[in-house]
């Protein structure tokens, strides 16, 4: 049985890199009749932010990734927060089931001896790692000092001059040194364990994660999980390390240089399924080499081995495209729907809705080709004239009585008007729009105009 999960901290609205983990361990799960489920890594108190968890659902359902368990839904392998598993004792009692195999060990360095450590091995230029002081404490020192009641963490005992050699699915095997692994916090003096102890290994092994789909960030810890994951004697999930989204100059995507969270996209008026699909093109390519597929589509072709394991460069405007031809390819009546659901705080767009219902269809129709974004079709379809200078009102009032003139109002006869106008006052043509719509460029005046009627043209027109 697949077992696939993301494992968000609750800090706010779901980071589009976990949205994109998120597709890849939801279709994997779909596809293999499997299980995708949501794990809450709180126990970071000093991060925790109140109603993140919440967002990360709204923001997951909205892009059409829900879960099958999670905090909200339960499930067999619960809690599902990892505060309420901590409050369990359940790392701590792995970890010291760790010690008992060999494979942790306690560690009651001070604060102020790892400071001085770090500062003379920057000094001397080595890396900055713990020297393993506490290593060869014998069972009686360390008996004292429990005792003693001193503070301790415990730490993962890696062993030394020996190559680690780690499988990743995208990737193939790695191997690494083993002297230039530390020997990594596993549970804190305060209790809490570490992303190491609790997440990657003890909770992924007990809620039997059969596929672990993370940022490549964590190559570099594999081989500490790997070593654990021996020394518990447990089977070991896949290892997936998905490429890290990338801004234009390469560095790891981020607000500086673009919209990271799902919120902006849900507030711009992008559509989830232009999400979907743009975001498993970052790092993956459709077999046939498509670009617009369904999720039900993706969740048949996709496979772990098709994604490349370089850094995808986030680009705004090809998402905009593509969420552009997506608006094009949904018919109008689920358009006006989603428009309606879209605006529907804003009262400007809901009058102008309903006074022109009947006619609705046909304007949607028009701005459907233009518009990438649901939020622009405001900008095409409100009109809002103001600000006009004396010359430009003297232009307007001529070209409302070259419109009160024509007798049958369609398109044509709208344009031969315009362009009489032009032809007289010798203006250039985006004055019309400023003085019809308020803007300077837009749809198509005359297919727009005869759409609204004549007798709502006019009335813009002052
Ligand atoms: N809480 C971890 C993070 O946000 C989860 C990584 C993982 O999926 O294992 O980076």
């Amino acid at each position: 049985m697949v077992r696939v999960r993301i494992a968000p901290s609750p800090t706010g609205f779901p980071h589009l890199g976990l949205i994109y983990q998120a597709l890849f361990d939801y279709a994997f799960a779909k596809k293999n009749n499997g299980k995708f489920f949501i794990r809450i890594e709180d126990t970071d108190r000093a991060r925790f932010v109140e109603g993140a968890e919440d967002k990360i659902y709204a923001g997951l359902d909205w892009v059409g990734l829900t879960e099958d368990e999670s905090p909200r839904k339960g499930g067999e392998f619960g809690p599902y927060r990892q505060s309420e598993r901590q409050a369990m004792g359940i790392y701590k009692k792995y970890a010291l089931e760790l010690i008992e195999k060999g494979g942790a060990y306690y560690c009651f360095c001070t604060k102020e001896r790892l400071e001085q450590l770090r500062k003379s091995q920057e000094t001397n230029h080595q890396p900055t790692m713990y020297d393993k002081h506490c290593r060869n404490l014998s069972k009686e020192e360390i008996e004292k000092k429990l005792s003693l009641g001193e503070s301790y963490i415990i730490r993962l005992k890696v062993p030394e001059n020996k190559t680690i050699e780690v499988e990743d699915l995208i990737r193939g095997k790695i191997s690494f040194d083993s002297n230039l692994i530390e020997d990594a916090v596993l549970l804190k003096a305060d209790g809490f364990p570490t992303y190491h102890l609790a997440s990657s290994v003890v909770d992924d092994h007990l809620m039997q994660t059969t596929h672990v789909v993370r940022g490549e960030e964590w190559l570099p810890s594999l081989p500490k999980h790997w070593l654990m994951y021996e020394y518990f004697g447990w089977e070991k999930p896949i290892f997936i390390h998905t490429p890290t989204i990338r801004n234009p100059d390469k560095s790891k995507f981020s607000k500086r240089y673009g919209h990271t969270g799902v919120d902006w996209y849900i507030n711009e008026g992008f559509l989830p399924e232009a999400i979907r699909n743009y975001l498993a093109l970052l790092s993956w390519s459709h077999p046939e080499g498509k670009e617009i597929f369904s999720l039900e589509e993706f969740i048949e072709v996709f496979d772990f081995k098709d994604i490349k394991p370089v850094g995808p460069v986030f680009d705004l405007e090809k998402l905009k495209w593509m969420n552009g031809e997506y608006i094009r390819n949904t018919k109008v009546e689920i358009l006006s729907d989603k428009l309606k659901e879209f605006f529907k705080d804003d009262d400007e767009i809901k009058s102008f809705f309903k006074e022109n219902a009947s006619k609705m269809d046909q304007i949607i129709l028009l701005a459907q080709s233009r518009m990438k974004t649901l939020k622009e079709f405001k900008d095409l379809v409100v009109y809002n004239p103001t600000e006009l200078s004396l010359q430009e009102k003297d232009f307007a009032k001529k070209l409302k009585s070259e419109f009160e003139n024509i007798k049958i109002w369609n398109k044509d006869n709208i344009l031969n008007a315009m362009r009489e106008i032009l032809k007289t006052t010798g203006a250039k043509g985006n004055l019309l729009y400023k003085v019809l719509t308020g803007k300077d460029k837009g749809l198509p005046l005359p297919d727009m105009l005869e759409i609204l009627g004549k007798e709502e043209t006019l009335k813009n027109l002052h």
